[in-house]
């Protein structure tokens, strides 16, 4: 079991490799009913296997591969007692039937996971409400494969990670096959549904489309009209994106903060309003793929290699839409952050801390200093290989440091490298605010 406070959920004594989900929901009275099947490999020899499930009926527990002596479910954790111990590296198939009405779970952070909508259902499950929807060992270091099946009235379009290979409509409802190969952490699963129509954005780098409702058809295409550009140039700077598709969706109710799933973003109608969307969020959302979603943190304390990289996409692509360019973006955040209180750490924000705005803007900050420090093509290059060399890993903020230490002595010697070093101190383990750079 956990006690990293940055990890408060899920367990380090195993590793889920797939999950296959077969859900059937009915949106008017948000009912929810499955079996989850969940291949799990133990990492130590165990006892037990402990799950997070929150708030659903548990109604039937079976395991292969060991003899299950008994189950509980207390609270939001769901304990398979084994009758003899599994050893280290065995395989586990557990099958769990459950039921009842989802809802976002309370956390630290407000409430997350299986959301009911005004005529349909979301996900957004960052950082802990995965255990919502479906029984699941959930930290942002477990990744594994899905098979997602969700039956629902045929009137409402679902959508889920990965891709649809199977969609059969059946005496008024259809049920939706999706199959995701990446590995993904349980937060970054989704299931959305509503009643959306499907508007094809670019077919290159990557398909990308949007699924809106009807009444939002007209101010999406308006705002997702260089979108196709957009993920040519992010992908120019990042590294080819990361999965097979990209999908937006666009929810007929608003939505306090947009959210990243695999291979989708989550947008309220307030965020594709003319009059109060904000466009800066479209790359932010976009960026999650590369960072968060392929390369993943091991833990919440280092959440500012996600949103850092987020935020900083936000500034790299302002200037193709009209907006001030990157430095000088930097430098008015620069001031803003000094006028704060300089008591945040960005390597260690306390899991309190893991989503105020100053680790996404001094995150932000940070890369950019290290690219005025390390020169365009030395940091793009460390970038690229950021995101090639921790593919589908999981990674933590020394082996961000590593890297870019290797990038600057290969670039520009010893010296660099601890004109790096030293700078990457001052940003990442220290609470003032270092000055920026000079532009190059
Ligand atoms: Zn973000």
């Amino acid at each position: 079991m956990s006690t990293d406070p940055y990890d408060p959920h899920g367990s380090g004594d195993i590793h889920v490799e797939h999950y296959d989900l077969d859900l059937s929901y009915r949106v008017a009275s948000n009912r929810l009913a499955g079996t989850a099947g969940l291949r799990v490999r133990a990492l130590t020899d165990l006892r037990a296997v402990v799950l997070d499930l929150a708030g659903l009926r548990v109604k039937a527990v079976s395991v292969a591969g060991a003899e299950l002596a008994r189950y509980s479910h207390r609270g939001d954790r769901l304990r398979l007692r084994l009758a003899a111990p599994v050893a280290a590296g065995d395989l586990l198939e557990v099958s769990v039937r459950y039921e009842g009405h989802p809802e976002p779970v309370p956390s630290a952070w407000g409430t997350v996971g299986w959301e009911e909508l005004t005529d349909g259902a979301l996900v957004a499950s960052q950082p802990i409400g995965a255990s919502s929807w479906f029984p699941c060992n959930d930290r942002p270091a477990d990744r594994a494969t899905y098979r997602t099946a969700v039956t629902t009235e045929s009137a409402y379009h679902v959508l889920a990670h990965g891709q649809l290979v199977a969609r059969t409509a059946r005496a008024g409802t259809t049920t939706w096959v999706y199959e995701e190969r990446h590995p993904t952490a349980a937060y970054l699963a989704t299931v959305q549904i509503g009643r959306y129509q499907e508007v094809t954005l670019a077919d290159r780098p990557v398909p990308q489309r949007a699924l809106v409702p009807a009444a939002l058809r007209k101010d999406a295409a308006r705002l997702l009209a260089r979108h196709g550009e957009l993920v040519a140039e992010l992908a120019r700077l990042f590294g080819p994106y990361p999965f097979d598709a990209y999908t937006l969706v666009f929810t007929d109710d608003d939505l306090e903060i947009p959210v990243e799933a695999q291979g989708i973003s989550v947008f309220g109608a307030n965020h594709v309003d003319p009059a109060d969307g904000d466009e800066r969020l479209v790359p932010h959302e976009l960026a999650h793929q590369w960072f968060g979603n392929s390369v993943s943190v091991a833990t919440w304390q280092h959440i500012w290699l996600n949103e850092g990289f987020a935020c900083y996409a936000e500034w790299l692509w302002s200037p193709h839409a009209g907006g001030p360019d990157t430095d000088a973006l930097a430098r008015t955040w620069h001031e803003r952050l000094a006028g704060l209180d300089e008591d945040l750490v960005l390597a260690d924000p306390g899991p309190e801390n893991i989503f105020d705005d100053r680790v996404y803007k001094r995150g932000a900050l940070a890369l950019h200093a290290l690219r005025l420090t390390l020169g365009e093509e030395a940091f793009f290059a460390l970038v690229r290989d950021w995101t090639d060399r921790f593919a589908g890993r999981s990674v933590t903020t020394a082996d961000f440091r590593a890297l870019a230490g290797e990038h600057a002595a290969r670039s520009g010697g010893e010296r660099r490298a601890e004109a790096v070093a030293d700078l990457l101190t001052a940003w990442l383990d220290r609470p003032e605010l270092p000055p920026l750079p000079a532009r190059a």
